[in-house]
């Protein structure tokens, strides 16, 4: 089947198939929509079951990564890269090497950098053959992690969420339960917990449940009963589809607002927290801390002038839940039409 027949087909400008044999390279770049600059987006490296699936992947993320940028107002379009290879066994430098020449032989019209499988070192790789690739190191003229950033995002997100819910001044008091305590969500519990949040708590890892614990006087639940906690606030951090059929009538919150990526299973999950008095902070537009720091780093600005634009996410939030509230509609479609306004 070709692209152009799969669903998640949305007027994509380029899709190009990439094999390399020597290295053993299989992947799938896709250029979602350059109108407001050449697409950015990591290289993702995962074992997808066929390469239909990498396909529709690429497509899904690459629009993604549309909505997000026009959203965070940076002068990039959207695309994405998926690696069809196990991450934990079949990464070779050669194999992003070959990954950077495809990436050159576009010319400019798709920047890379890391995602999920893959990391700051694999990019020193893709760095060897293209200039077009951000996410760098320090001692490659990159500003290192962007983690920091998108915990900061999420913070004065979570903050604006709460603002308009609750009618909260500032998260101090607020109860904030936080699934995940990884780079991003770790950093948002310090942040929170110094603001003078109260926290609960779970990760899969056990330890970093105790040094939150520890650190912040966290209470820690189990990973399954996350959902059921009564807090003013449910922070997803962990990994995609945490709203779900099964979860969102378990939810006792009046706010979601996380850092992870695609946490509505199907967008009629938005509709069904609207319906349920629940605020949902719509992922691509909370989480865009780390691809604001990425952007800056790639046009060679100073990291002095992220945080602002970091801590503009609170602005445009705002904006979202006013559409929302004017339109009657849910955020994460409210968030979709401010999107496409932007790329109109
Ligand atoms: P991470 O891998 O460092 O952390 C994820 C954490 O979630 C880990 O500690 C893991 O043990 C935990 N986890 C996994 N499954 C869980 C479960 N079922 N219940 C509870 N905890 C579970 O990832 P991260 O960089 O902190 O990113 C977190 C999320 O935010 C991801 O969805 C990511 O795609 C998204 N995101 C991250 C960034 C960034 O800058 N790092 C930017 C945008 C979006």
């Amino acid at each position: 089947m070709s692209v152009f027949e799969l669903p998640d087909f949305d007027a994509h400008e380029a899709v190009v198939h990439v094999c390399d044999a020597a290295s053993g390279l299989k992947a799938i770049i896709a250029i979602h929509n350059t109108r407001r600059g050449p697409a950015m987006g990591g290289s993702r490296m995962w074992r997808y079951a066929d390469s239909t699936e990498a396909a529709t992947d690429a497509l899904r993320l690459s629009r993604g990564m549309t909505y997000k940028n026009a959203m965070a107002n940076l002068p990039i379009g959207g695309g994405k890269a998926v690696i069809i290879g196990d991450a934990r066994s079949q990464k070779t430098p050669e194999l992003f090497r070959a990954l950077g020449r495809a990436v050159e032989s576009l010319g400019g019209r798709y920047i890379t950098a890391e995602d999920v499988g893959t990391a700051p070192a694999d990019m020193h790789h893709v760095r060897e053959t293209t200039r077009y690739v951000a996410g760098l190191s320090g001692e490659l003229g990159g500003q290192g992690d962007p983690s920091p950033a998108t915990a900061l995002g999420v913070f004065v997100g979570l903050g604006a969420a709460a603002r308009h819910r609750l009618g909260a001044d500032s998260v101090k008091g607020l109860h904030v339960a936080i699934q995940g305590l990884g780079h991003v969500g770790f950093d948002l519990a310090r942040q929170l917990h110094e603001a003078g949040a109260r926290l609960t708590v779970t990760d899969i890892d056990r330890g970093v449940c105790l040094a939150a614990a520890e650190a912040f006087g966290a209470s820690v639940v189990a990973p399954e009963e996350i959902v059921d906690v009564e807090a003013d606030v449910f922070a997803p951090c962990a990994l995609g589809a945490s709203l779900n059929p099964l979860t969102l009538p378990r939810l006792k919150c009046r706010v979601v607002a996380g850092a992870a990526n695609n946490q509505l299973a199907t967008d009629d999950i938005g509709d069904r927290l609207r319906d349920a008095g629940i605020l949902y902070a719509p992922d691509y537009v909370i989480n865009a801390g780390g691809i604001i720091k990425v952007c800056a780093e790639y046009f060679g600005e100073s990291p002095h002038s992220v945080e602002g634009r970091v801590r503009a996410i609170a602005d445009t939030l705002a904006d979202v839940f006013a559409r929302a509230d004017k339109d009657g509609i849910a955020t994460n479609r409210a968030a979709d039409e401010l999107a496409r306004q932007k790329l109109a």
